[in-house]
């Protein structure tokens, strides 16, 4: 199996303890920092301490008014200070620099005007609350970078999110990688052939379909190509695929081997896939008993497989809970 370097994730500072909220606080996510924290490497960015607001300040919130990127503006909450052509500016420039940054995925604050993702309360000039969207920081990263995977901490309390995410974000890093160097289109059609299980479990269509894009080759140009696959590939995993779909996936691979198990071995096996099918265990219980078995029998087709492929910071962040 490839080996996997450390997932590297973008986060909103006050995730992981630095006092840079507007009341001087932090919103420390205990999961994140010390379950997930000594496995991945964060890259903190804080939008409102970069524009220069300072801690305590002044509450900001996004207000509807009839001018602005759909109407919104970023304003304090008691002066009314309009902050949203600064912060607009900011995040432009700070989602460049992200960019570059060779991040595997982000994780933002549930709630803040500034990094939410979605869901964040949005206000009328009167005071009273009119709907919700998105933070305006969050709203140039997800426009930006409409592939990188990103969540924010709330939604991640859910484990099988927590799964996605992970799946997501290591598919995204093996991507990054290989279209980072020197590719060939035999590469990336190596690529594809080791990603073939995971695709399966969440669209068998877009696994035809991105096969038969590598098919043609580099006829449209080779950036053309890697857009086109990244997006393509990015967008198919995006939605959280069913316990079912990952079980019938699970059946199929431990089809590969499980006529050389031993009766129990193999009762073992299915009944793990079982539960996790009825949501009673992670995905990661068979998915270890598996990983455990195509070592031992030395199954080729298998350990080259990506959706066997755990980092040790996937395999914590879906075991474990506080
Ligand atoms: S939510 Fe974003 S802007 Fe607000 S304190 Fe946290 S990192 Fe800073």
């Amino acid at each position: 199996m490839a080996t996997l370097d450390p997932l590297r994730i973008g986060i909103s500072a006050c995730l992981l303890g630095e006092a840079v909220r507007y009341d001087g606080g932090h919103k420390r996510d205990a999961y994140l920092v010390d379950i997930l924290g000594p496995l991945v490497d964060w890259v903190p960015t804080c939008p409102e301490m970069d524009l220069g607001l300072g801690t305590p300040r002044e509450p900001i919130r996004l207000v509807r008014r009839d001018v602005g990127p759909n109407g919104l503006r970023l304003q304090a909450s008691n002066t009314t200070v309009d902050l949203t052509r600064r912060m607009y500016n900011y995040a432009r420039r700070q989602v460049k620099v992200l960019a570059r940054s060779n991040l595997d995925g982000y994780i933002l604050k549930e709630g803040s005007p500034s990094c939410g993702m979605a869901r964040v309360r949005i206000w009328n000039n009167a005071g009273r609350p009119v709907g919700n969207g998105r933070g305006m920081f969050a709203e140039a990263l997800m426009s930006a970078l409409p592939d990188l995977p990103i969540e924010d901490e709330a939604r991640l309390q859910n484990p099988r999110r927590r799964e996605h995410f992970i799946d997501r974000m290591l598919a995204y890093q093996q991507l990054r990688k290989l279209f980072l160097e020197y590719w060939t289109v035999g590469g990336l059609a190596a690529f594809h052939a080791a990603h073939e299980l995971m695709l399966m479990a969440y669209s068998p269509s877009a696994y035809r379909a991105l096969g038969r894009l590598v098919a043609s080759g580099a006829s449209c140009g080779r950036r053309t190509l890697a857009k086109q696959y990244e997006s393509a590939f990015m967008t198919a995993v995006s939605k959280m695929a069913s316990c079912r779909r990952h079980a019938i996936v699970l059946t199929r691979i431990a089809g590969h081997f499980e006529s050389q198990l031993s009766g129990n071995k193999r009762l073992e096996l299915t009944s793990l896939i079982d539960e996790y099918r009825r949501g009673l265990v992670p995905r990661t219980a068979p998915l270890s008993l598996i990983c455990y078995h195509v070592k031992q029998l030395k199954v080729t087709y298998l350990s080259g497989q990506a959706y066997l492929n755990r980092s040790p910071a996937a395999v914590q962040m879906c075991w474990r809970q506080l």
